[in-house]
C-alpha cells in the first residue's frame, strides 16, 4: 500500500481492539430485525468513543456522529447475521445455534469501529455518520432507516459502504461507477383447490399439474445474457410444495417461491409484471395469491461518490471483472435517494463464498477497509473546505 495521506494513525491497540470486537460480535450473531444485543453493543462502543449516538433507527439501527461541518458523509455497515448453522469454525464460533455471521457483517462493523477509534482521537473537519443498519439480508433495513423521521437528523450529502468479496485477493479493490449489484425480489405464490381422498382425486381439485406447468414457464422468463447487459433477467424457482406428504390425500393447495433478478429497477418492474400475468393466467382456476418479499433495489454507484472512493483507493491493488454482481445489496436503496457508492474488497482467494457455513471474515481486512474510509473522510472534508 502506498503511504497514507490521511490525518489519522490506526494504532496496533486500536486494531487489536477492533479484532477482539469482531470476534465478540461473531460469537453472538442475531438475524435480521432482531439485532437487539448487537445494536446495544455497538451503541455502547460508539458512546465510549465520544460519538453522539442515535438509536432505534428503522428498528434496531444505530448512527454514530463524529465531527462538525456543513456537509455530512455517511458510512454504512450492517448489524445482521444469517439463519445458517456455522460449520466447525473458529474458537470464537457462534454461540447462537443456527445463526452465524457468514456474510462478514461482523467484520464490516469492526472496520467502522476502527474508523471511530481514529476519529475519537482527532475530530474530522466534516460531519461523519457511521450507520449500523439493521435487516440488510432481507432487503428491509435501508427502507426502514430512510423512512424513520430520526434519519432526517443525519441528512447525509454522500454515502459510502464496503462489502468483502471472497475468491479475490485479500484487499484487492473492485470499484466502478454505474451498476454494481442487481435488483431482486421474491414472490410467494399460493394456489388453492380442494383436497379429496387419494382414491378419488376427481372429487377434488389438485393444483399439481398447474404447479408443474408454472415451474418451467416461470424459469423461461430468464434471459441468457451477461449480468452487465441491461436486459439481463433471471427467474429462479427457490421452493415448491404440493399438499402434505401423505399417500391418502389428493392435494388441495400448493405453494411456489421464485426470485426475480435484473440489473436495473426499471427492468425489474417489467419482469415482475410479466411473472404476475403468467401466474394469473396459468393458475386461473386456483385463485392464485401472490405476495412480495425481500425486495432489493438495484445498486448503482453515483459519479461523485465513486470519485471520492477512487481517491481513497489510490495505490491499492484492483480486482477486475468482479462487478456488477448478481447478488443484491440493500445499500442500493440509499443510492436512489443520496449520491452513494459501494466498493468491494477481496477477502481472499481461498475464502469460502458468502453465506457458506464455513465463511469467516478475515481480520486482515479491517485495517485496509478502515484506512480507505479514513482517506475518504479526509478527502470529503477537504472538498468541503474548498466549497466544491
Ligand atoms: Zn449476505
Ligand atoms: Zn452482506
Amino acid at each position: 500500500m502506498t503511504p497514507l495521506s490521511n490525518a489519522w494513525t490506526l494504532t496496533p491497540d486500536m486494531l487489536s481492539e477492533a479484532v477482539a470486537l469482531r470476534h465478540e460480535l461473531h460469537r453472538f450473531p442475531e438475524v435480521s430485525g432482531a439485532e437487539h444485543e448487537t445494536a446495544k453493543r455497538m451503541a455502547a462502543r460508539m458512546r465510549a468513543l465520544g460519538a453522539e449516538v442515535i438509536e432505534g433507527l428503522g428498528g434496531m439501527g444505530i448512527a454514530a456522529l463524529f465531527g462538525a461541518g456543513p456537509k455530512t458523509l455517511m458510512i454504512r455497515a450492517e448489524l445482521d447475521a444469517l439463519p445458517i448453522l456455522e460449520a466447525t469454525g473458529p474458537d470464537y464460533r457462534s454461540e447462537h445455534e443456527g445463526v452465524g455471521h457468514l456474510c462478514g457483517h461482523d467484520g464490516h462493523m469492526a472496520t467502522l469501529f476502527a474508523v471511530a477509534s481514529a476519529l475519537s482521537q482527532r475530530a474530522p473537519e466534516c460531519r461523519v455518520a457511521l450507520l449500523f443498519q439493521p435487516a440488510e439480508e432481507i432487503g428491509a433495513g435501508a427502507r426502514l432507516v430512510l423512512a424513520d423521521p430520526a434519519f432526517d437528523a443525519i441528512r447525509p450529502d454522500l454515502a459510502i459502504s464496503l462489502h468483502n468479496l471472497p475468491k479475490r485477493p485479500l484487499g484487492a479493490v473492485a470499484l466502478k461507477e454505474g451498476p454494481v449489484a442487481c435488483a431482486s425480489r421474491g414472490l410467494r405464490i399460493r394456489l388453492t383447490g380442494q383436497t379429496s381422498h387419494a382414491a378419488r382425486p376427481e372429487n377434488g381439485r389438485s393444483p399439481g399439474l398447474t404447479l408443474a406447468q408454472l415451474i418451467p414457464a416461470l424459469g423461461a422468463l430468464s434471459r441468457d445474457l451477461p449480468t452487465e447487459d441491461p436486459g439481463f433477467r433471471l427467474c429462479t424457482v427457490t421452493h415448491a410444495r404440493l399438499g402434505v406428504p401423505s399417500f391418502g390425500i389428493s392435494p388441495g393447495e400448493a405453494e411456489l417461491q421464485i426470485t426475480l433478478r435484473t440489473l436495473f429497477n426499471s427492468e425489474m418492474a417489467a419482469l415482475e409484471a410479466e411473472a404476475r400475468a403468467l401466474i394469473e393466467t396459468t393458475a386461473a382456476g386456483f385463485a392464485p395469491e401472490i405476495t412480495l418479499h425481500d425486495a432489493f433495489s438495484h445498486s448503482v454507484n453515483a459519479p461523485e461518490a465513486t470519485a471520492l472512493l477512487e481517491r481513497a483507493c489510490t495505490g491499492l491493488p484492483r480486482a477486475e471483472g468482479a462487478i456488477p454482481m448478481r447478488p443484491s445489496e440493500d445499500f442500493g436503496l440509499f443510492g436512489t435517494k443520496i449520491p452513494a457508492a459501494m466498493l468491494f474488497l477481496g477477502s481472499g482467494e481461498d475464502q469460502p463464498e458468502l453465506h457458506n457455513p464455513d465463511f469467516d471474515f478475515p481480520d486482515g481486512l479491517i485495517p485496509v477497509g478502515a484506512e480507505i474510509f479514513l482517506r475518504a473522510i479526509q478527502a470529503f472534508a477537504s472538498d468541503g473546505r474548498q466549497g466544491t
